[in-house]
This record gives C-alpha cells, sequence and structure tokens, in this order.
C-alpha cells in the first residue's frame, strides 16, 4: 500500500515562530509553568486542543463572502439547515454559537432537581450543564474502555447492562435523555459501534426516553464504523452518518470539531413541543432561531463543512495521522492509551514518569518538558484537571494520569507530525530526569486553566 497523503494542496500558509530552547525556559517559567498561560504565538505546534483550530477550505472561505447577513430567514440558513437535515434527518435544527450553548438550552429545560442523565462518558462541559441546572450525570462506560493498555475496536461503547441497572433503579420517569457522546472525547476520542447505539436505542425505546447524539466527532465515528465493524466496509460514509442519526431522537453538536469551522454549533431534535421550548430560550440567550449566535457567514462554512467532513479520502487522511503519531511513539516505547483515538494521542503519564507521584502532577511535568524541548503545547488530563483535596486536605487524585496530544484538523503535516514523534521520544529517553510539580496558585473552579506551578 502507497503512503498516504494529505488530500489538499495549500493555498494559503500562516508562518509559526521558531524561539530557542533558552526562550522557552524563561516563557514557560513567567507562564507559571501553565501552557494555557503561554502567548500562542511562542508556540510552534500547537496541540493543546481540535476544537476550532481546523483550516477551512477555499470553499469555506468562499461561502464567508457569500454569508447573507439578514437578520431573519437568511439564505445562509437555509443551507445550513438542509445540510444538518441531510445528516441527522431531524425535523428541527436550531443554530447555537457552539456545543455548550446546545447544551445550556437542552439541559435547563429537561433537567433539574431529581433528574438523571446518563452516558457513555459525558463530555466535561455537559456535565457542567447538567450539574448547573440541578441535576445529576451519570458515565455507564463499557469496562474495556476504563483501561488504557487494553485494546478493542470500540472501548467508547454503553455498557448496556448498566444501562438497564440504571434505569430500573432511577425510575424511567427520572431519566429524562440518555447521551451518546460518538467518538467518546473524555475516554480518548474511542469510537461507539453502531451496535451499541442500535442496543442503547432499543432499551431507551422499551423505556420511552429519548436517545439523543453529543454528534462533535460524528463523521470520525463512522469511519472507524466503516473500518472496524462488520458488514460496514462497502457502505458510504454519509450513509454510515444517516443510520448513526437514525436511532437518536435529536442531537447536540460543536461545529468546531467535525463540521470543520472555527465557531458554531446546532441543537436537532424531533419533538416540536420541545423544540418550541428550545427556540423561545434560544432567543434569550442566543439569538433568532434562524441564526442563533451565528453570523450568516458561519452557518454557510458550516454548511461547507459538512459536505467536506464526510469525504472519505479526508477521514482515511485525518484518521490515519493520528494513529501514525501513535504508532510511532509507542514503537519507541512510549505509553499511550491504545488503540490511537480518532483526534488526539493520549500519553499515559503514569506509566510514563512512574517516579513522580500523582500529587506531584506527571502529565503536567511532561507537558512542560515538550513545550521546552521541542516548543509543543499539549495539555494534562489528570490530577490537575480533576484531582482534589478532601474535607482534611488530604489530596485525591484523578482516575488516569493523560497527557493529550490533540491534532487539529488539515492544519499539520506529516513533517510536523514527525518532529512530534521526535520530540516526545527525546523526552521519553531521558524520563528519569524529569521532576514533578507543585501548585502555587488556584482558582476555585476549573482550576487548570489558570494555575501556577513550580518545579518540585
Ligand atoms: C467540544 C465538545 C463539547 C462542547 O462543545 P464547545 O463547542 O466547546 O462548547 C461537547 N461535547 C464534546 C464531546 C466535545 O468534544
Amino acid at each position: 500500500m502507497k503512503t498516504i497523503i494529505e488530500p489538499f494542496k495549500i493555498k494559503s500558509v500562516e508562518p509559526i515562530r521558531f524561539t530557542t530552547k533558552e526562550e522557552r525556559v524563561k516563557i514557560l517559567e513567567d507562564a507559571g509553568y501553565n501552557p494555557f498561560m503561554i502567548h500562542a504565538d511562542d508556540v510552534l505546534i500547537d496541540l493543546l486542543t481540535d476544537s476550532g483550530t481546523s483550516a477551512m477550505s477555499s470553499d469555506q472561505w468562499a461561502g464567508i463572502m457569500r454569508g447573507d447577513e439578514s437578520y431573519a430567514g437568511a439564505k445562509s440558513f437555509y443551507r445550513f439547515e438542509a445540510a444538518v437535515k441531510k445528516i441527522t434527518s431531524d425535523e428541527f435544527i436550531i443554530p447555537t454559537h457552539q456545543g455548550r450553548a446546545s447544551e445550556k438550552i437542552l439541559f435547563s429545560i429537561l433537567g433539574g432537581p431529581g433528574k438523571y442523565f446518563a452516558s457513555n462518558t459525558f463530555f466535561d462541559t455537559t456535565r457542567a450543564n447538567i450539574e448547573f441546572a440541578g441535576a445529576e450525570a451519570v458515565d455507564l462506560l463499557c469496562e474495556v474502555g476504563k483501561h488504557p493498555e487494553q485494546r478493542a475496536p470500540f472501548k467508547g461503547n454503553m455498557d448496556i447492562d448498566a444501562l438497564k441497572a440504571f434505569i430500573q433503579k432511577i425510575g424511567r420517569e427520572n431519566i429524562p435523555l440518555v447521551v451518546l457522546t460518538v467518538t467518546n472525547n473524555s475516554g480518548g476520542g474511542q469510537p461507539v459501534s453502531m451496535q451499541n447505539i442500535r442496543e442503547v436505542k432499543e432499551v431507551c425505546k422499551q423505556n420511552n426516553i429519548p436517545l439523543f447524539l453529543d454528534a462533535c466527532r460524528f463523521a470520525e465515528n463512522a469511519y472507524f464504523i466503516k473500518k472496524r465493524e462488520n458488514g460496514y466496509a462497502d457502505k458510504p460514509i454519509l450513509e454510515i452518518c444517516q443510520e448513526m442519526f437514525s436511532y437518536a431522537d435529536g442531537s447536540t453538536m460543536s461545529a468546531k470539531k467535525d463540521a470543520l469551522v472555527n465557531i458554531g454549533g446546532w441543537l436537532s431534535l424531533n419533538d416540536a413541543d420541545l423544540a418550541l421550548k428550545c427556540r423561545n430560550l434560544l432567543i434569550v440567550t442566543e439569538g433568532f432561531p434562524t441564526y442563533g449566535g451565528l453570523a450568516g457567514r458561519d452557518l454557510e462554512a458550516i454548511a461547507q463543512g459538512l459536505e467536506e467532513i464526510v469525504d472519505e479520502h479526508y477521514l482515511q487522511y485525518r484518521i490515519r495521522s493520528t494513529e501514525y503519531l501513535g504508532e510511532k511513539i509507542l514503537a519507541a516505547g512510549v505509553p499511550i492509551i491504545e488503540p490511537p483515538g480518532g483526534h488526539a494521542i493520549y500519553i499515559d503519564a503514569k506509566r510514563f514518569l512512574p517516579h513522580v507521584p500523582a500529587e506531584q502532577y506527571p502529565g503536567q511535568s511532561i507537558v512542560c518538558e515538550l513545550y521546552v524541548e521541542g516548543g509543543i503545547r499539549t495539555v494534562e488530563i489528570g490530577s490537575v484537571m480533576f484531582g482534589k483535596n478532601d474535607k482534611n486536605g488530604k489530596f485525591i487524585p484523578a482516575m488516569m494520569e493523560l497527557v493529550r496530544l490533540a491534532i487539529p484538523r488539515r492544519v499539520y503535516t506529516q513533517s510536523h507530525i514527525d518532529y512530534v514523534a521526535e520530540v516526545v521520544i527525546d523526552v521519553f529517553k531521558r524520563r528519569e530526569k524529569l521532576k514533578g510539580y507543585h501548585i502555587t496558585y488556584e482558582a476555585p473552579m476549573l482550576r487548570h486553566f489558570t494555575a501556577k506551578f513550580k518545579p518540585v
């Protein structure tokens, strides 16, 4: 088989700024050893997130010029609505400025004290919106999904028996909705199988509970189904996406992921009554129902992005380039979540730095070293993000200590990724010399964004 190539030519480029190692040592110190506080201009390769960091195509930029900025009933809205309907087949399509705005609207209407929502794994903004509305969010991930070193084709699946037991225990009348996150972002970008979606739907149907997709990476999930699930090898991606959505009663979406744009989202659904309530709240918080917090040009770019995302050549390149980075560092012994997910590689910091205890944040230590060594920005997903202290001040670590290398869509080439692998391997080779960190400042909530650190 020949090399899988980037399925595009580069028409416009954005220079990246080189810094020396000495400069980066100083930059990192000034940033309190927290890469969130570094100016993007001081970053060579930015793997902080795949959200809103995609490169748009020439057709999307052309759409930006074509955008109809009419307040109501803009042409761009109808193009957007048709593009979302083509994939979801849902009746009511509500634009929002990003995923969490859709979540805020949906869960403040359906949630509240005494209500429970279940998912394979809730993404942090989804969980936060459910909890903010006074309800509870429960993760029911399949067992294999909880073991980073175990390989399985669909580690994002929901545990069907756990779902049945959950409904039995809580009572169907207290569960307004079940959510499947595709792919499972917090669980390492692992896919959910069509069979699992079908089975979850069957349980929901028997109990009269609607099923929604948190659809941010629906196309990446569809590609994994095509490659890994029996009976899908010859199906076009669009048809696989349509089948996934056919089992759902609605979806929330961050267009900053699989719609290849820098801002946008939607809420789609079939329940007319609920749609009316959502649109009324949308008018208060986002805007009129035909623009929902976006400009006409943004809607145009999303519509175009949705045509491009289901292109099989794009998805082959996308999934392969993530896997390529995973394979390269794995071959050098670097421990990662296996198999590689769709949008990111997750380094297992516990196994990478066994000599650094969780309370000295091994993930943060790797994040800092990757920046100093190669100007690469990544993010810790471990005890900095999820660790806490109990009432007596005793440290409670996160379940896993990870470093996420998220790959922006269509932004970096193979040589950029080769460079990233070289830097990771270089740091891994001298891992014994890496030291832990302690926190010198933290905000009361979501501390990872603004915390300051000092080396131990
Ligand atoms: C990014 C993301 C969201 C939230 O979307 P925003 O556009 O960042 O508000 C929700 N769920 C998942 C799975 C995501 O990856």
